[in-house]
Parts: C-alpha cells; structure tokens; sequence
C-alpha cells in the first residue's frame, strides 16, 4: 500500500520536476554520517519501529561538510552525525546546521555537552586518557596530563599525530585551563619526551606500549574496549592488556572528554522527524545502547554503563569545562602543534 503511494508521488513529483523540487516522502529521515553505520544501524531499526519513519545513512570517513555546504538547499541531508566535536563545531561555524529547540534534549544531554545556540549535542562521551605499561609504570606514578611534560619520562611516550582532531581537542583543553604561553611549554615538553615520531593511531600506541618502543600513550578510552574484545585479532587483546588505564586530573579538574554528537542541517526536508531522531538518541535505552556498541559512555545522567566499561574503567571525575570552548580553542591548538614542530 505505503509503496504504492510513494511510486506514485515519485511519478507525480517527477513529471512536475521542471517546476517543483522532487517531493520528499514525509516519513523518513537522511543522515549524513562520519560514524560507520554498523554503530548506529541497530538504533536506527529500533527508530523505525517505534515511530514508522525510515532512517537513511550517508556514511564517509571525510569530505561531507564539503557535500552539504555544496548541495545547500537541495540537500536531501536531516541529521549530521559525527564521532568528535570537530566536525560539529566547524558545521556549526560554517552555518550548515541549525538551532533547533527541544525540552527533551535540554532535560537529556548536559549543558557542558551541547551547544548554547542548539545547534549540536553530544550523544555519547568519550575520555583522552593515558595508557600506560603495567610492567614499567608503577601505579601512582603518573596521575595528571601535566605530569605528561615531566622530564622522567623522556624517550618513554607515544602518541598519533599532534594536528589530529582528537588531539587538538586535548590540546584546547591545555590552553583553556592554563593559558596559551603554558600550554605552549607543556605541548613542547610532551614533544621532547616522545619515544619517536608521532605516528600510527591510538590503538597503534598502546601496541608500541605492549612491545617495549614505549611506556605510556594518549588514547581514547573506547579503544580499550575494542582491543580487549577483539577476536578478529586476538594480538590486540594482548596489547590491551599489557597496559593500565589512567583516567587522569582525578584529584583537580577531571579527565578530558570528548563527544560524538549530531546537528540538524540548515535546510533540512525533515527538520521534525530529525528533532525526533535526535531525541530518540537521547532517551535512556537508546542512550545505553549507542554507548554499549562503541564502548563509549552515554551522557545523559544516570544511565547505566556497560558491564565493560565498569569492569575496568570504573567510575572517574570527568572535567566540566564545556566542549564548546575547547573546541573554540582547535585552531589555536593546531598553530601551537606547528609551533612546537610536534610531528617533526
Ligand atoms: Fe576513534
């Protein structure tokens, strides 16, 4: 019958196309994804169930800030969903999402996670924390990302590329909570006490770890739970556990954290069924679930953690410091990462 009906607006819409932009069906929803679909496709069926609106993913690596500002008005994207505030902040900056209103997402999603202007919200959270080797770091031996610039540990770190997204936003975090000129030191302090050339990804790190090139790394939390599962390749499941998990600042500001989130585009065709997905995202299943698949934490408060992340993460202080102005502070964080030369 629902096909029947579509076919036919299609052909409607089609034969008027010279006059009239093709008609969208007003029970689904496109999404423009970085996040691969196989984190959000469970989610999306349980959407489609409860409300009847079918959810289409767009998924890419890169490139799709480029394809919504190019497509304007004609784009058939709702949602922009992402794995880092990066992406979001920059959308937003560009003018290519939209402040939406919604007493749902401001009672679900913490201020400190989403944009004063509506714009983007955090759906899960995740920590930039320090892994660090059980053989070689004694517990209690590192406890704060400052200590990270201390010279005992020169030659024993490892980490990914200073310029990239995940660590700008660490980076920002420096800046924000001791100034530009500090933070500057700091950054260059971390880059002198590197074991080698940033390189590789954060599950790379924790690999050199397990192999001896190094004796702590910056990653994120979620790799922790990716490598300990991972029986596609059991080497990592050895990596990961060679190293303790360190969630750090726990005795001052807390750990440093990151989101992945959504916006709804500027013109979206289906701005409501969007606020919906949203806020479906938001509600405390779905909340537990979306977390559960990436090992990331869910942000809405009270909701409970997988049975993973409380084995070996436990509880910890996250800091508080809104997302939206470390991610303002990215720009300055990449011309400090040039300054120190931190790749080179
Ligand atoms: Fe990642």
């Amino acid at each position: 019958m629902m096909r029947y009906a579509k076919n036919a607006l299609l052909a409607l819409s089609l034969t008027a196309a010279t006059l009239a932009p093709v008609a969208q069906a007003a029970d689904e929803v496109n999404i423009y994804s970085f996040r691969q679909a196989f984190l959000i496709k469970p989610l999306l069926n349980a959407f489609t169930e409860e409300t009847g609106i079918k959810a289409n993913v767009v998924f890419s690596k890169k490139g799709l800030l480029e394809r919504l500002k190019h497509e304007g008005k004609n784009s058939p994207a709702d949602i922009l969903l992402t794995s880092d505030i990066g992406p979001l902040y920059d959308a937003s900056e560009r003018g290519l999402l939209q402040s939406i209103s919604s007493d749902t997402l401001a009672a679900n999603i913490p201020a400190k996670y989403r944009d004063p202007e509506n714009r983007w919200y955090g759906l899960t959270s995740r920590s930039r924390i320090i892994y660090a080797s059980k053989e070689r770091v004694k517990a209690g031996e590192i406890s704060r990302y400052e200590d990270l610039a201390d010279p005992k540990w020169k030659g024993r770190i490892c980490t990914r590329s200073g310029k990239h997204t995940y660590n700008l936003s660490l980076f920002g975090s420096m800046i924000a909570h001791h100034g530009e000129a500090e933070a500057k030191q700091w950054t260059l302090a971390l880059k002198e006490n590197l074991a080698r050339r940033p390189q590789g990804n954060d599950r790379a790190q924790v690999k050199a770890i397990n192999e001896g090139v190094c004796d702590l790394a910056l990653g994120n939390s979620y790799y922790f739970g990716k490598m300990i599962t991972n029986e596609k390749k059991p080497e990592q499941i050895k990596w990961a556990e060679s190293v303790n998990l360190i969630f750090p600042n726990q005795t001052d500001r807390g750990a440093h954290m990151n989101i992945s989130g959504a916006g709804v585009t500027r013109y979206a065709p289906h701005k409501e069924a969007a606020i919906k997905l949203i806020e479906f995202l938001s509600s405390e299943k779905a909340q537990r679930l979306y977390a559960e698949v990436n090992f990331e934490f869910p942000v809405r408060p009270n909701t409970e953690r997988s049975p993973l992340i409380k084995e070996h993460m436990g509880e910890f202080k996250e800091d508080d410091i809104s997302l939206k102005q470390i991610a303002s502070l990215r720009s300055a964080a990449a011309k400090l990462a040039d300054q120190v030369q931190f790749d080179n």
